[in-house]
């Protein structure tokens, strides 16, 4: 579903991405692991062309993001992004956030995007916060409203990056458990996380990214596991 070749992006003198490259088939579970300044959200803002790369290519469906002349709108409908921050409209309530882009990118008229929204409103666990504000909602179901928002949109791949980190402690679990059922569904998931525990029992692939370089992959049990390289070993003595 995902392919990226030789990736590279650059902040003026600052090249952050020097040469990706891996896939990510349909219905696989990525988790991107590795310290911070590593190029990790910016992997995942070229994946959706947030960022445009400075070279290299990314396929998502068989569609060239990075081809000028390509409908890169037409691709990236078809991405859902969650970030750390959950960025909710303030002045919507739940269900009205999650029917906005559907509106006005999808062009759904009104009672089907309702009808899309509070179906994923319930899929996330939030039956009966649908008509609340985001200042009356915990930052855990906030974070689950924009994880509804995006999959109103019905997307093929989902984006996660640290959807976790800026929640206190004990409103992590409900959002894991919501992308641990996503996982299960079958969605196509590019997760950046500093959850290992998380990692090691959703992914199907770990990816270890150092200074813009993927240093190492493979299964949970291979990165987290049994780590080979030095770099992956230094880090995950840190974290875990
Ligand atoms: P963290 O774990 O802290 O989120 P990260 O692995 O996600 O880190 P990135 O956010 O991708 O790292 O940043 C990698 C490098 O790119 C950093 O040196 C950062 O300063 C730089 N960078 C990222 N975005 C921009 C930008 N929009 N303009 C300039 N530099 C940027
Ligand atoms: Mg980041």
């Amino acid at each position: 579903l995902v392919e990226i070749k030789e990736l590279h992006k650059s902040f003026g003198d600052n090249h952050v991405l020097r040469g990706i490259d891996f896939k990510v088939a349909q219905g696989e579970v990525v988790c991107v692991i590795g310290p911070s300044g590593s190029g990790k959200s910016t992997l995942l803002r070229c994946v959706n062309l947030l960022e445009v790369p400075s070279s290299g290519t990314v396929l998502v469906a068989g569609e060239d993001l990075t081809d000028p002349d390509g409908n890169i709108d037409a691709a990236r409908r078809h991405i859902g992004m969650v970030f750390q921050s959950f960025n909710l409209f303030p002045h919507h309530t739940a269900i009205s956030n999650c029917m906005l882009a559907q509106q006005t990118v999808l062009k759904r008229g009104k009672k089907d995007a309702r009808k899309v929204a509070a179906e994923n409103l319930d899929r996330v666990g939030l039956t009966d916060k649908h008509d609340a504000y985001p200042a009356k909602l915990s930052g855990g179901q906030q974070q689950r409203v924009a994880i509804a928002r995006a999959l109103s949109m019905e997307p093929n791949l989902m984006l996660f990056d640290e959807p976790t980190s800026a929640l206190d402690p004990e409103l992590v679990g409900e959002v894991l458990t919501v992308m641990r059922r996503l996982a299960e569904e079958g969605m196509t998931m590019l997760v950046v996380t500093h959850e290992m525990a998380f990692a090691r029992e959703v992914a199907d692939r770990v990816v270890f990214m150092d200074g813009g370089v993927i240093v190492e992959q493979g299964t949970p049990d291979e990165v987290i596991g049994n780590p080979q390289e030095a770099r992956t070993k230094e880090f995950l003595r840190r974290v875990l």
